[in-house]
């Protein structure tokens, strides 16, 4: 970290945690928060959340803890080449998807609609609350009482209702700047990430084809550099090599043209950068490139029928879960029961239960609560 560069975002100079704290000793600020999420219940429920296929449908694909660790990976990448924080960058993409719901956008969607008139549900938001208060394990307070940082690089978007309620994180939404140019870099390592991961895992389950993936401008040139390379290759190997390749174009485009940007920006500070335009970002050519690979997952991948059978199954059990404990909190655990909970309170509490579940742990809560086992009776 020697070179770390002037508007880099500094772990001494951080406007701290919510309770004070004394300050760790052989670490950092940035290291402590990282530490402090691996070690968290709702990290390592992320090894059976889903990202696009359910976690029982194989033990190849991706999940919300590969898929995080991967954010990471790539978002050190860049951050090095940037000489910015890693250990911010890292702890932000280890923490981005903690609110996820079981189910992945299809358990977020039904959820969100669910709490319509208790203010919504969003994965953002909930990932924040996840590390601001979801989490007990301290004695003094609740939550992982993180930096403002790495909460900042947290919530990515918000709208300006929630924002106004958000204290010191929300204001830059109010005031429309930009978060630390860490915070934006992870935001497009999770782009990448999903991305890529997507196609391999598509192409993996048979959902689509490397045939239709030709169609796709950043896949051909990247295939067929691979193909002139090594002429006989195919299978497994053919896509790894091209999806290998992939990346490294996205990391490199997003490295250099983010240099360009900041050169020419030229903010002194952390806090210049805050007030400046985003920053980090693909060329334009790349940014059209990633645009048309996104539209094609979205045609043929996340919207194949066999995935919306299984997303209309998902969004059953999240709906139904939620309407059965709205009408009786007594079945939650104790721990989401409080006396004189209002509506509100209520739905927000039962949003936060089953937001917390992972894919099976939902799958059972639903049956044990529909369906009646002969033992039983
Ligand atoms: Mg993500």
């Amino acid at each position: 970290m020697s070179k770390l560069a002037s508007y880099a975002a500094d772990p001494a100079q951080s406007r701290g945690r919510k309770f004070t704290e004394s300050d760790p000793q052989g670490r950092n600020q940035f290291q402590r928060d990282r530490d402090r999420i691996i070690h968290s219940s709702a990290f390592r429920r992320l090894e059976y959340k889903t990202q696009v296929f359910v976690n029982h449908e194989g033990d190849l694909f991706r999940t919300r803890l590969t898929h995080s660790i991967e954010v990471a990976q790539i978002g050190r990448a860049i951050a090095r080449n940037l000489n910015l924080h890693e250990d911010l960058v890292e702890g932000i993409a280890l923490a981005h998807d903690l609110g996820h719901t079981p189910f992945g956008h299809a358990g977020q969607d039904a959820l969100n609609e669910c709490m319509r008139e208790f203010g919504g549900f969003e994965h953002n938001l909930q990932s924040l609350r996840v590390v601001d208060l979801l989490e007990q394990r301290y004695a003094e307070f609740d939550g992982l009482n993180l930096t403002f940082e790495l909460r900042e690089g947290i919530l990515k978007h918000c709208s300006l209702n929630n924002a106004k309620t958000l204290g010191d994180v929300g204001k830059r939404f109010i005031n429309k700047q930009q978060p630390s140019l860490e915070a934006q870099l992870t935001n497009l390592a999770d782009e990448i990430a999903y991305n890529n991961h997507d196609v391999d895992d598509g192409l993996r389950s048979g959902l689509i084809t490397l045939e239709q993936l030709e169609q796709v401008t950043l896949f051909a040139s990247n295939l067929n550099a691979v193909r002139q390379q090594y002429p006989t290759l195919s299978g497994r190997r053919l896509i790894h090599e091209t999806v290998r390749r992939m990346i490294n174009a996205l990391v490199v485009d997003v490295c250099q043209q983010s240099q360009a940007n900041i050169t020419k920006a030229n903010p002194a500070n952390i806090d210049e950068v805050r007030i400046n335009p985003m920053l980090i970002g693909f060329s334009p050519e790349m940014r059209e490139q990633q645009t048309e690979l996104k539209r094609f997952l979205r045609a043929n991948l996340y919207q194949h029928y066999r995935v919306n059978r299984m997303s209309a199954k998902a969004q059953r059990i999240v709906r139904e879960l939620f309407e059965v404990f709205m009408n009786d909190v007594t079945l939650m655990p104790d721990d989401y029961q409080k006396k004189g909970q209002t509506d509100q309170d209520k739905a927000r509490a039962v949003a936060d239960y089953i937001a917390g579940m992972t894919d099976r742990y939902a799958i059972r809560e639903y049956q044990r609560l529909f369906t009646v086992a002969e033992r039983e009776l």
